[in-house]
């Protein structure tokens, strides 16, 4: 093949730049040497806010049990095969942050359906720090650089968690051994969110989603973890592209939990916290399938930084619900989208549906044209056979009621304690340990007031929890 410009020109020389004599200046006509330096200068597009350092391979969802009672989706009956693209990341640090780090991985998840991209954007733990958006935009500063230091904040962390008290259950969690996975392959993951489901019927049931690893879990202490990065800040992406490469595909069992209307409207708190699990005892866990991934990405750039997750992309026979903090990524993940890769980044091959599109929004930077419109059709409706809406896909109503106000959650619910209770009941000797001293030392050089705060929340877990905390600081 010819070395050419990106307009298909034939390169002649790539090792010596046009110059006006021998000792001579470049000429600005040399418009390859201009090419190759423009471009450099735009090898990058802004990274991610939030989980800018990630891993992603391509795999399989195959439907292993009859679930057609909840969903009629496509995607979810016994039987179906989907490819699908699974990234996993950190959430705090930057694109070159270390791998082994202390924090919470997400799981993202798009399917290639036969109806349209289905993305399931989890986390490997089944809450989140907050159930209001409103602060998340707080909670995330807390999480990234002091603007004058330039240095991670633990004062910022554990005061912003010691003020906000509904942070106690992922906190838990992320100070917990879980809190660093040895690898992508040995951990869970979430759909976290409530979705609902919807079956051939129209009955609509609330739903949970759960991955569950097959390779076992496995955690790093810190010390292991910091031995590991002072080697490899790449470890996870590292374990991750070198088993697949040599075939040893991971895999994860797909599980939902199904909530009906009528036990939602019963359960003492709200279904739609995503600071609260549901029991298992109360909502089983129902098998549906196995997950593998089998296949690196040929560039990571194209396939890994380009790739667009969002809650926003879904199929018929899976809904939302009115989990707030859902609601508030299903229109942040596609604005975060169009500001990082582009206003057309739906066209990209990693994000393009196999199914086919019928859109008018096609105006706009890097419109590739594949979904090009016909020169009557370029409006709806119209009578010259474009793209027509299909009734057929309507979503059952939701009765909704209530006074438009702010609603004080704090007021409606001050439970923030008996679930990570239980979760400290059912951890070990071992792992009480590791959670005392993960917080004793994420609470470095905190302030001694904050300090009180947080542990007068960890009292109101339980005595030991208070306890353990204190003697690991020291006190
Ligand atoms: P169960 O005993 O039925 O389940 C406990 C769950 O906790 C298991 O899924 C287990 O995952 C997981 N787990 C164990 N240690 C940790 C940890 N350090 N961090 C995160 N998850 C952990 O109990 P319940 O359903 O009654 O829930 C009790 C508590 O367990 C909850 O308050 C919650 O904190 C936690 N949990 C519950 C989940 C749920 O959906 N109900 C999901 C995950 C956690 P595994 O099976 O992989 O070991």
């Amino acid at each position: 093949m010819k070395l050419t410009t990106t307009s298909g020109n034939p390169i002649a020389d790539n090792q010596n730049a046009l110059t006006a004599g021998e000792r001579g200046g470049v000429m600005l006509q040399d418009y390859q040497l201009i090419e190759k330096l423009a471009h450099q200068n735009r090898e990058r597009i802004p990274e991610r806010t939030v989980h800018a350092k990630g891993s992603a391979a391509y795999g399989v969802l195959e439907i292993t049990h009859d679930i057609s009672r909840y969903t009629k989706a496509k995607v979810l009956q016994k039987g179906e095969k989907t490819r699908l693209i699974l990234r996993f990341s950190t959430v705090a640090g930057e694109a070159g942050a270390a791998d082994a780090e202390r924090d919470v991985r997400g799981f993202a998840i798009k399917f290639y359906t036969r109806e349209g991209n289905w993305d399931l954007v989890g986390n490997n733990t089944p809450v989140f720090f907050l159930k209001d958006p409103y602060k998340f935009p707080d909670f995330i500063h807390t999480q990234k650089r002091n603007p004058r230091s330039h240095l991670r904040s633990n004062e910022a962390a554990w005061d912003f968690w010691s003020l906000s008290p509904e942070t106690l259950h992922q906190v838990t969690i992320l100070m917990s051994d879980r809190g660093i996975p040895a690898s992508y392959r040995q951990m869970n993951g979430y759909g976290s969110h409530t979705y609902s489901l919807i079956n051939e019927a129209g009955e609509r049931f609330w739903v949970k989603f759960h991955f569950k690893t097959r390779q076992g879990i496995k955690t790093l202490t810190n010390d292991e973890a910091a031995t590991i990065i002072a080697a490899d800040r790449e470890s996870h992406q590292r374990d991750l592209y070198e088993n697949i490469e040599a075939g040893n595909f991971p895999s994860w069992d797909m599980k939902i939990q199904i909530m009906t209307d009528e036990q939602a409207k019963k359960l003492p708190y709200s279904p739609f916290d995503l600071t609260k699990v549901w029991s298992h005892a109360d909502f089983p866990l129902i098998d549906v399938g196995v997950l593998t991934l089998n296949e690196n990405p040929k560039n990571y750039f194209n396939e890994v930084e380009q790739a667009a997750f969002s809650p926003s992309n879904i199929v018929p026979g899976i809904g939302f619900s009115p989990d707030r903090m859902l609601q508030a990524r299903i229109f942040s993940y596609p604005d975060a989208q169009r500001y990082r890769i582009g206003t057309h980044y739906a066209q990209l091959s990693v994000n393009r549906p196999i199914s086919e599109v019928g859109t008018y929004t096609l105006g706009g930077a890097m419109n590739d044209g594949s979904y090009d419109v016909s020169a009557q059709a370029y409006y709806e409706p119209n009578s010259f056979g474009g793209a027509k809406e299909a009734p057929e896909f309507s979503e059952p109503a939701l009765e909704l009621s209530g006074e438009m106000k702010r609603y004080n959650h704090r007021e409606l619910d001050d439970d923030y304690y008996s679930q990570p209770r239980a979760l400290f009941g059912i951890m070990n000797e071992a792992q009480k340990q590791q959670l005392f001293s993960n917080i004793a030392q994420s609470m470095a050089g905190v302030s001694e007031f904050i300090i009180e705060r947080a542990l007068g929340h960890f009292e109101k877990i339980s005595p030991e929890y208070a306890a353990g905390v204190r003697a690991a600081l020291g006190r």
